[in-house]
């Protein structure tokens, strides 16, 4: 870890070597997931696309990463105490499988409103769940409460040292499969996964362009990125779930403002008809904001004729009637 000077004196950044140690955690416990190609894919694009399915990894999206490397760099106190998260999507799930498989505590805040079957999926990892009132409570405000409460550690879904680090891994493997590459597209929520794959990309494959993709209705990254701070928006509306954040991280943005080259945005539309792509092409199913990046290159936002590109795919949780109301809504 780097400690940064002056302002963010606190703030603890993580390098390429947090990615290399979170990978020998990790190993054994997520899965190395595939790389798929895909001949009309690389013909819509004039392109040699290489997709990294974390659709396929544990627990549906690459969260799981992050959330094993986070509980695995606990020491013996902090693990009998127990992890904390607030969240109802990908990061909770994660948190509390990977908490499972250590041996570790896991309470979730969830919204007492949440949907049935996430109730029943973070249960089912053995997690607790803190319910509370959306409309009348602040979740980080429980949490912190009840971390402190416990002795807990509050593990955050994506302003964090060894989330980042963990998410980091998925673009590690894929360089390391399919060597260097010109471009790397990746999903852009808080930004752990966008940071993380920019510290491999840097060290593996140093001439490659990173690019991020948000949904067009919250485009914070990008306004981020262009003044040089964290620009804060209200909650925004896509059916990019993961990624209807209002502002990127600390953490991520220290990385993020000196790696990436650009942050661009794709429509709910370009995000259906991607998600249609890979259901008919490539057999896959991938939830809307896991379609992020892979929307930017075959809907023509980016350009990348005649390169090699690597796409992340970040999920595929994505309940099946969600996925055929969004796909027979014409
Ligand atoms: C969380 C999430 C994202 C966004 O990741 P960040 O690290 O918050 O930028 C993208 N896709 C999926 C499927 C997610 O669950």
């Amino acid at each position: 870890m780097i400690d940064t000077s002056s302002a963010s004196a606190s703030l603890k950044v993580p390098t390429f070597a947090d990615v290399e140690a979170a990978r020998e955690r990790i190993s054994g416990a997520a899965h190395r997931t595939p790389v798929l190609t895909s001949r009309t894919a690389d013909a819509m694009a004039e392109a040699s696309l290489f997709f990294k399915a974390e659709n396929l990894q544990r627990a549906g999206a690459f969260k799981f990463r992050g959330a094993y490397n986070a509980v695995a760099a606990l020491d013996e106190f902090s693990r009998r105490n127990g992890v904390v998260a607030f969240s109802s999507g990908n990061h909770a799930q994660a948190l509390a499988d990977a908490a499972r498989l250590q041996g570790v505590p896991a309470t979730i805040v969830m919204p007492k409103d949440a949907p049935e079957i996430k109730i029943a999926a973070t249960k089912a990892y053995g997690a607790e769940i803190h319910f509370y009132d959306r409309y009348t409570e602040d979740r980080e405000a429980i949490s912190r409460r009840l971390a402190a409460e416990r002795s807990a550690t509050l593990v955050p879904p994506f302003d964090h040292p060894e989330v980042i680090a963990g998410q980091g891994t998925a673009a590690l493997e894929l360089i390391e499969e399919v060597g260097e590459l010109d471009l790397i597209v990746v999903p852009l929520g808080g930004g752990g996964l966008l940071a993380g794959s920019a510290l491999s990309a840097r060290a593996l494959s140093p001439a490659c362009k990173i690019v991020g993709v948000e949904p067009e209705a919250g485009n914070d990254g990008q306004q981020s990125l262009r003044k040089g701070e964290v620009v804060r928006i209200p909650a925004p509306k896509s059916i990019a779930d993961g990624a209807i954040v209002t502002h990127v991280g600390d953490h991520n943005f220290a990385i993020l403002k000196h790696t990436v080259h650009d942050i661009v945005t794709v429509t709910d539309a370009q995000l259906v008809e991607t998600m249609r792509f890979f259901a008919e092409r490539m057999k896959i199913i991938v939830e809307p904001t896991g379609c992020l990046a892979a929307a930017a290159i075959l809907q023509g936002v980016l350009r990348c004729a005649g390169s090699r590109v690597g796409i992340l795919l970040s999920g595929g949780n994505v309940d099946l009637k969600t996925f055929n109301d969004l796909l027979s809504a014409r």
